[in-house]
């Protein structure tokens, strides 16, 4: 008989009751470190103080009222959102899906305003992650992700990942837009340079395409800064962020300039349940947390303190690592054994960890971990690694 839940995931044995900071407790009662932290979305750890707070005065008052009336909270977080960037407006979502079908609805409605509706292509990269809907499917066009779903949502054309000669060849005066994520995150964290992101913002504004940042991973001071574009020193048209935006509670967004969001007027686009009190009021407590040049700076004195450790524990095990790379607390462990045996390694050793495609093993700790437990998930990966050199 089949599973009551449909069977599309490969699960771990493992439930989880309960959690603390960077700490998951199974129901068995084994502790886990959690270096997956729900994949990049626990940026505070488990049952954080404040979060848990800001949740729980919310549910007392309302939850829902959808958006057919004015949502303060919604307002706060946009405010907030529209404060720390480039953007002048944002919409909410439930997930970095909705996040990339909106972004994409926004460049087709932009140039369909412009008088331009057949400038539809958007050029997007090997390797890319921008969700599971069709339209995301066909954005990352990865065989594995496309086959048996077509046909496909036109409109994308993949190049290389970090190949500017194949964007200069394929970037036109009919290009729409140009989607990428800064640091690749289900691609195998992979950073693009800044000096290319600089390029690419260059080569948008050389034909009018519009610049669209998936920072739904490395965003919300994952990689040491609030979004990773700001390395760059550049701005994008149009940003979707999810993940560590709701800090746990499903929430996305997608902010943009006024000049790319001027065709979205009312009844362009919608959602019941994005934005509603309960997720903009934990939304709202994570970004002023998370925003504050302090709380930055210590995930960047963290990440440093992690990565050289990282590099101790790659140096100990050539058979096992083949290098360090990522942003901030954005690690990926380049491996020579297959990621999913380190995955099940660290699972003997209570310690959690997430794949990713170009054999990396992900390391996205929350980013109040605590020098202590930095330690401690080097030693464990360490005995992780150990057990697969014997
Ligand atoms: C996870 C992810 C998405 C999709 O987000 P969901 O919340 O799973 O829909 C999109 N883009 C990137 C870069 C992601 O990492």
């Amino acid at each position: 008989m089949m599973s009551h839940v449909l069977p599309t995931y490969n699960r771990a044995p493992i439930s989880f009751e309960k959690g603390e900071g960077a700490w998951a407790i199974a129901t068995d009662g084994t502790r886990y470190l959690d270096l997956g932290a729900g994949i990049a979305v626990n940026v505070l750890g488990h049952a954080n103080p404040d979060l848990v707070a800001a949740l729980t005065e919310q549910a007392g008052r309302i939850w829902h009222v959808s958006n057919l009336y004015q949502i303060p909270q919604q307002e706060r977080l946009a405010d907030l959102l529209v404060d720390n960037t480039f953007a002048d407006t944002v919409f909410f979502t439930n997930s970095g899906t909705e996040a990339a079908e909106l972004a994409i609805k926004m460049v087709r409605k932009y140039w369909d305003h412009a008088g331009d509706p057949d400038r539809i292509e958007i050029l997007t990269f090997e390797g890319a992650f921008h969700g599971r809907s069709t339209g995301a499917i066909a954005a990352a066009g990865s065989d594995k992700m496309v086959k048996g779903f077509g046909p496909l949502m036109p409109g994308f054309r993949h190049l290389p990942w970090g190949d500017m000669e194949a964007l200069k060849q394929g970037i036109t005066k009919s290009t729409a837009a140009v989607m990428l994520e800064p640091v690749q995150g289900e691609g195998g964290i992979r950073p693009i340079a800044d000096e290319d992101l600089r390029q690419i913002r260059a080569l948008c504004d050389s034909v009018g395409a519009l610049l669209v940042l998936d920072e739904v991973q490395c965003g919300m001071g994952r990689t040491g800064r609030l979004f990773a574009h700001e390395y760059a020193g550049i701005v994008p048209d149009i940003m979707m962020v999810a993940k560590g935006i709701g800090g746990g509670f499903p929430l996305g967004a997608v902010l943009a300039t006024e000049n790319a969001a001027k065709a979205m007027v009312a009844g362009t686009h919608g959602s019941t349940y994005g934005g509603n009190p309960l997720a903009c009021a934990v939304g709202a407590r994570v970004m002023e947390i998370v925003a504050d040049d302090a709380f930055l700076a210590e995930v960047n004195r963290k990440a440093a303190l992690f990565r050289q450790k990282l590099e101790g524990l790659v140096a100990a095990h050539p058979d096992v690592f083949d290098g360090v790379r990522g942003q901030g607390l954005m690690l990926g462990l380049k491996c020579r054994a297959a990621p999913a045996d380190l995955v099940k390694a660290g699972y003997a050793q209570h310690i959690l960890t997430v794949p990713a495609a170009d054999s990396t093993l992900r390391l996205l700790p929350p980013l109040n971990i605590t020098d202590e437990d930095i330690a401690e998930a080097v030693a464990r990966l360490d005995r992780a690694a150990a057990s697969l050199d014997a």
